[in-house]
């Protein structure tokens, strides 16, 4: 939401608008503010995105910028206005996984691979000029540490790029097919990959924001859209077997090793993120059930029971 007609006597910064000062009109899509010299109104310089954001909208405040090379730009504040909640029985599980991303209970999956090689790829430049940053003349030292901050803006939009992407193909999907999104709990993920970490690599992807932001997408999407979310806790989500509930069903036997799971007690062999999803889509629909929380506290009281129940079986 951008303009570049100068504002008399406005100087530096920022100033803040709201409904008295401010208001915005869709049919040509400008914006009226009150400037020293009286109310103007200003065309937006805006693209599809913006304006798709904008419709229908009625904002209330906004925040004029004065950019440093003397131009403006508008930062409108649009409250997204969510549909009700859908009342569904259907769950769809999404289990934000290791070696992919995001993985669903219907088996879509985004692949990590390609984003963790650009990751890694900007992780070992980072390592590189840092060191270098630490010697050398000052004007190579500052230049290095120019290069460094354009190299994290540059990742951090190819990252969020591809977390919007991720998100909206979710909550489309869910919406299409009047589903519930059930995810593991926020604080799980950290503690689940890092119990298990299998390279430094992996422990550094684990815990970047990138995890944070998709969820927070896919929270945000969600809600607009009307699709509820359904936090479930992630215990054992991992080492449970959605087709029998058992977990670790028979030491030695049951295994999950990188992309693949083995039941040891049921024999259902597969992709291990897929597994994971259809377990969070069982626990996320047990909760969703009226009275949800009993079901869901009996379902998983039973699988615990097998648990400590299998080894002394097959003892
Ligand atoms: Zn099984």
């Amino acid at each position: 939401q951008q303009k570049n007609r100068p504002v008399k006597a406005f100087k530096g910064g920022f100033a803040t608008y709201d409904a008295r000062i401010f208001s915005f009109r869709e049919k040509d899509w400008t914006v009226s503010l009150t400037t020293v010299e009286g109310r103007e109104r200003f065309g937006l310089a805006i693209g599809r995105y913006q304006r798709e954001r904008l419709a229908g909208s009625n904002p209330k405040s906004a925040t004029l910028v004065k950019r440093k090379d003397g131009s403006y730009s508008i930062q409108i504040c649009v409250e997204a206005e969510p549909s009700p909640p859908q009342r569904t029985g259907r769950v769809l599980g999404v289990d934000l996984g290791r070696t992919d991303i995001a993985h669903t209970s219907e088996g879509d999956n985004w692949n990590g691979q390609q984003l963790n090689r650009v990751r890694d790829h900007y992780s070992r430049l980072r390592a590189a000029l840092q060191r270098k940053a630490s010697k050398g003349t000052r004007s190579s030292r500052r230049r290095c540490r120019q290069l460094l901050q354009r190299l994290s803006g540059k990742e951090r939009r190819f990252q969020t790029w591809v977390n919007h992407r991720i998100s909206k193909a979710i909550v489309s999907r869910a919406k299409a097919t009047n589903s519930a999104i059930a995810l593991e709990d926020l604080t799980g993920i950290r503690k689940r990959v890092n119990q298990q970490p299998r390279s430094k690599a992996e422990r550094r992807r684990a815990n970047s924001w990138a995890f944070y932001q998709l969820r927070q997408f896919l929270e945000y999407k969600a809600r607009v859209a009307g699709v509820s979310l359904i936090p479930v806790p992630p215990a054992y989500t991992s080492q449970t077997c959605h087709r029998c509930l058992h977990i670790h069903p028979e030491q030695g036997k049951s295994y999950r090793s990188g992309k693949s799971f083995k039941c040891g007690h049921c024999g259902w062999e597969g992709d291990a993120d897929l597994n994971g999803a259809n377990v969070i889509a069982l626990l996320g629909a047990a909760v969703n059930q009226p009275r949800g929380s009993g079901l869901f506290c009996s379902l998983v009281g039973q699988s615990r029971l097998r648990a400590t129940e299998s080894p002394l079986r097959t003892a």
